[in-house]
């Protein structure tokens, strides 16, 4: 181990008090712009470019939403489909979902799908209210009734303490926000640390989830009309049984799930 010279204890410690010194610089310089500048649109990143919310209005036009034809159970959508109506995809007919109805405002591609990496993986919360903006307005186009709670899909503690906070966590409590409901972050819990299922196919995801949820408190969901959070819909798999587990051993009376982005199979 190299062991400092007394200026070399000095100059380290210079430079940690100049690097402490620039990170609260760059943090008051970034809180300042946010007061006093126009704020950029989240794909463009022009200033000045918003009339409205988080995106202007060529790039907010230019996102890949989903529209039908698509599933109406599940909401995979079918861009090629030579049918122009909603139909149920291979899944909701074959195995099914225990949710009973569930949509994604995007495809998880391009912008959108950036910004979800950099919030959730990078910690960069100042992109949560371009990814609730989308969220709202999928749910504002849904037309399903009015859920009595809100409860995001949750992360096991151990990732918690990792990563600082939970995506889903902070993307319902902002939605539950606009659109005036309550928002449970605690009502179901994850007992096991399961393996990231980016890298599982349907199959081995079902497997790897299976039993991970629980219920904390069953008083908030019985009988009640859940709207169910999370940023990315991939297979289902793991929203599939958040909503088991809220049906089966909270009592809810529905379970819908809404997430930010789609991915397609290839
Ligand atoms: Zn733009
Ligand atoms: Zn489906």
């Amino acid at each position: 181990m190299r062991v400092l010279s007394g200026g070399g204890r000095r100059g380290a410690a210079i430079r940690g008090v100049l690097g402490a010194i620039g990170q609260g610089l760059e943090f008051a310089c970034s809180a300042i712009a946010d007061l006093c500048l126009p704020r950029s649109c989240a794909q463009c990143q022009r200033l000045g470019s918003l009339s409205r919310g988080s995106w202007c209005g060529p790039c907010r036009e230019s996102l890949a939403r989903i529209a039908p034809p698509l599933c109406p159970g599940c909401g995979r959508p079918f861009p090629d489909s030579s049918t122009s109506s909603d139909h149920l995809c291979g899944d909701c007919l074959v195995t099914g979902f225990h949710f009973d109805s569930a949509r994604s405002a995007v495809i998880h591609t391009g912008t959108v799908r950036t910004r979800v990496h950099q919030f959730k993986f990078g910690g960069q919360l100042k992109w949560t209210p371009c990814l609730v903006e989308l969220l709202e307005e999928a749910y504002g186009q849904w037309g399903i009734a009015v859920p009595d709670l809100i409860v995001p899909v949750p992360l096991h503690i151990k990732r918690l303490r990792q990563r600082g906070f939970n995506q889903a966590g902070v993307l319902a409590g902002e939605l539950g926000r606009k659109i005036k409901t309550p928002v449970s972050v605690c009502a179901l819990f994850r007992k096991n640390v399961t393996q990231p299922q980016t890298s599982l196919k349907r199959g081995e995801r079902l497997k790897n989830v299976k039993g991970a949820f629980e219920i904390a408190d069953s008083g908030k969901v019985r009988g009640r009309r859940i709207l169910l959070i999370d940023d990315v819909f991939t297979t289902g798999t793991t929203l599939s049984e958040c909503a088991r587990v809220l049906k089966k051993r909270g009592g809810a009376g529905e379970v819908h799930a809404l997430t930010v982005t789609r991915a397609l199979p290839d």
